[in-house]
């Protein structure tokens, strides 16, 4: 049986990660912990914490982890370069499975933008279109920028560089080393994600579209029962899936 804590257990995934929880038969949620509750008090009791909290609170939650030797799967989106740096430095302490998106189908994504992007070539315009529900508080997604930095990566772009987020005024032509990002704000949306890949004559769009939180849950569960038999590093939801 996998002991696991849930931090950001009173939010939208740390309900849904509770509703999904009993179709796991080998994972037992120990404890619920949310902004104000002492995660040291309680870490003791588990094996791995699941965090879907705030971008500013996975890195004392990973120091936690790292303390009592838990292992940790992180959701949370959002984070600053500096919040990154300081969880990273407690990979050689813990395992940890840090995903922008636990959806099978966004792995999917993930793997088909980089053969497309290798496959149609620098004449294709690149352009990320995200749409979330109008209380998500970071933007653009952390998906979008996976995906990003995917395409950076096949193009050989610096994506701080090569980032255009939405476009207004007297911008010029389009050149060929950016890639757009575009969020969208609204209503319900549990998460869309298009990438576009242009080019004269025709465009080639992939699509990935959630209508319920219960696939990312699902898929943070199924990455804490992998992540408490790996050894201390970092891995992604690509990793537990076998997708690499
Ligand atoms: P939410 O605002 O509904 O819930 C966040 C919860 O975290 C709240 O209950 C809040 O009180 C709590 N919290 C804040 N500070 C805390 C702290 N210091 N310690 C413990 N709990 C704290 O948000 P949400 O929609 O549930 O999303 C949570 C995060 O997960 C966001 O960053 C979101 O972008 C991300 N997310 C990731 C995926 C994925 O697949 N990786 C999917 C959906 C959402």
């Amino acid at each position: 049986m996998t002991k696991i804590i849930i931090t950001g257990a009173h939010g939208r995934m740390g309900q849904a990660l509770i509703a999904c929880a009993p179709h796991f038969r080998e994972l037992e949620i120990v404890a619920r912990v949310d902004r104000g509750d002492a995660l040291d008090v309680v870490i003791s009791r588990c094996d791995a914490v699941i965090d879907f909290s705030l971008h500013s609170a996975t890195p004392g939650i990973v120091e936690v982890c790292a303390k009592n030797k838990k292992a940790i799967v992180i959701g949370t989106t959002g984070h600053s370069d500096t919040e990154k740096a300081a969880i990273r430095e407690f990979k050689s302490a813990v395992p940890m499975v840090w995903a922008s998106n636990f959806s099978t189908g966004v792995n999917a994504l993930f793997w088909l933008t980089r053969r497309a992007a290798e496959i149609l070539g620098p004449d294709f315009d690149l352009e990320i279109l995200e749409t979330h529900h109008r209380l998500k508080k970071d933007a653009p997604s952390g998906t979008a920028k996976t995906l990003a930095e995917i395409l950076a990566d096949v193009r050989k772009l610096q994506l701080d560089k090569a980032a255009r987020h939405g476009r207004a005024g007297i911008v010029g032509e389009r050149t060929q080393s950016e890639i757009g990002i575009h969020s969208i704000r609204g209503g319900d949306v549990v998460g869309d994600h298009t990438v576009i890949f242009a080019n004269a004559g025709e465009r080639l769009e992939l699509t990935h579209k959630a209508s319920s939180r219960e696939t990312f849950a699902n898929g943070a569960l199924r990455a804490a029962q992998w992540v408490v038999k790996q050894k201390p590093g970092i891995y992604d939801m690509q990793d537990v899936l076998g997708l690499k």
